[in-house]
C-alpha cells in the first residue's frame, strides 16, 4: 500500500493503523504529521489540528511580545474553530481580531512559550484548573 500523498510505501507499523486524510485516503505517518499535527510547546506532545473542527476550544497562548501596544493582554485565550488559517491567527495577532470568536481566559506565561502559539487541549484545560 502506498501513501496517497507522497507515494511512499507504507511500512508494517503504518499499515496496522493507517492515518487518513480528509478525503479518507490512506497517508503515511510523515504526511499526516506535516499536514495535520502540531507539537504543543508545553507538553511537547503532538496533537491533531483537525480536532479544532470539533466543539472543543482552540487554546492560544499570546506572548507578551505580541502585546506591545497594550491593547491585548498576554495570556491564555480560547476561541472556536471557524475555518481560519491557523498560521494567520498567530502571526496576525497584535490585536484581537473582531471577526473571530476569541476571548481572554486568564493571565499565563511560561518559559516554554517564546512567541504566540497554539497549545494542546489538555494543557489548556490544565491551565484553567491551575495545574500548569
Ligand atoms: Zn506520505
Ligand atoms: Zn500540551
Amino acid at each position: 500500500m502506498k501513501c496517497f500523498k507522497c507515494c511512499d510505501e507504507l511500512d508494517l507499523e503504518e499499515l496496522e493503523n493507517p492515518y487518513k486524510d480528509d478525503n479518507d485516503n490512506i497517508i503515511c505517518d510523515d504526511c499526516h504529521f506535516y499536514d495535520y499535527e502540531m507539537i504543543c510547546p508545553l507538553c511537547e506532545d503532538a496533537f491533531d489540528i483537525r480536532d479544532f473542527k470539533t466543539d472543543k476550544n482552540v487554546w492560544i497562548i499570546v506572548h507578551k511580545n505580541d502585546c506591545d501596544d497594550g491593547t491585548v493582554k498576554p495570556g491564555l485565550y480560547s476561541g472556536k474553530y471557524d475555518d481560519f488559517n491557523y498560521d494567520e491567527y498567530i502571526t496576525g495577532f497584535g490585536y484581537l481580531p473582531e471577526d473571530r470568536d476569541i476571548r481572554f481566559v486568564k493571565e499565563y506565561s511560561s518559559s516554554k512559550i517564546e512567541y504566540t502559539r497554539f497549545i494542546c487541549f489538555d494543557c489548556g484545560e490544565n491551565i484553567i484548573r491551575g495545574e500548569e
